[in-house]
């Protein structure tokens, strides 16, 4: 048996960083979302090959689909947060520091990692 390290963000189509073309968070909710089914491919794939990875949960998708965060906890992978809404720290930094809206944005995916028991990880996209 080999050993590998293997991470997936699981996000969506229109979670795009550095796009102008990305749509807006408060638009989010009405897009066709692709993220369970591809959740749902991968997390069969790992079971096939028996690999276990850490998926990186935006906690908006956490929220909409707890199912998948369930069943990646049960398949035995680790899974962490990649913050709410997948904003690029840089782009919502005012004069070099985080605003207090911005501030409740990024901090906002610890009470749903926490209601998975998901290691809560500071990192960047
Ligand atoms: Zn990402």
């Amino acid at each position: 048996m080999s050993a590998c390290v293997f991470t997936v963000d699981v996000e969506d189509w229109f979670h795009i960083l550095d796009v102008p073309s990305t749509p807006p968070l408060e638009q989010w909710p009405g897009l066709q979302s692709d993220v369970e089914r591809n959740t749902r491919r991968m997390l069969d794939l790992f079971r096939e090959k028996q690999v276990k990875c850490t998926l990186f949960f935006l906690a908006w998708v956490a929220e909409r689909w707890p199912h998948l965060v369930r069943e990646a906890l049960a398949d035995g992978h680790e899974v962490a947060s990649h913050g709410y809404a997948h904003e690029l720290v840089y782009t919502i930094l005012v004069s070099g520091s985080l605003p207090t809206s911005a501030r409740r944005r990024t901090s906002s995916s610890k009470p749903v990692a926490a209601r998975f028991s998901a290691t809560v990880v500071r990192a960047s996209a």
